[in-house]
């Protein structure tokens, strides 16, 4: 992940982190400034930087002074609330494979290492070998919502 330099946009500046942050948090625009960068000058707010994940320094006072920004993930899909699996395991995605397993004739589950789809899983399939990433990390999706859970 890199980090990027930021500015405030229009000719803004602030003379405190607490005024920097309270607009960042507010989603007012930010201007990339990275010379060698391809998004050099490109406006970005908060909403953008979470959605791509992206760190930031942003300067200010004049440019003498820093405050480092890091993106916030979405709530659903933090490690805390899924058991440490893959971040793109969500509730609404096991719900749904354990859903088209009971009215289907699907037997799906999980990679819980890189959060690849399974095939031909019993239910309480456990450390299947994914044909992904190779990790003995396939769960069929009952017994990957019985870990999804709280
Ligand atoms: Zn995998």
């Amino acid at each position: 992940m890199t980090l990027l330099t930021m500015t405030p946009a229009y000719g803004r500046d602030y003379t405190s982190k607490a005024a920097v942050l309270k607009d960042w948090q507010a989603g007012k625009d930010f201007q990339i400034a990275n010379a060698f960068h391809k998004d050099d000058g490109r406006y970005i707010n908060k909403q953008d930087a979470d959605r791509d994940g992206i760190s930031a320094s942003i300067r200010y006072k004049g440019q003498t002074r820093i405050v480092i920004i890091k993106p916030e993930k979405p709530e659903t899909v933090t490690p805390a609330s899924n058991g440490g699996m893959h971040a793109s395991i969500t509730i609404d995605r096991v719900t749904a494979a354990v859903e088209s397993e009971m009215f289907g004739t699907d037997n799906p589950g999980f990679c819980h290492a890189c959060g690849e789809s399974a095939e031909g899983c019993e239910p309480d399939a456990r450390n299947y070998t994914c044909g992904s990433c190779g990790e003995a990390q396939v769960f069929g999706a009952e017994e990957t919502m019985l870990m999804v859970q709280p």
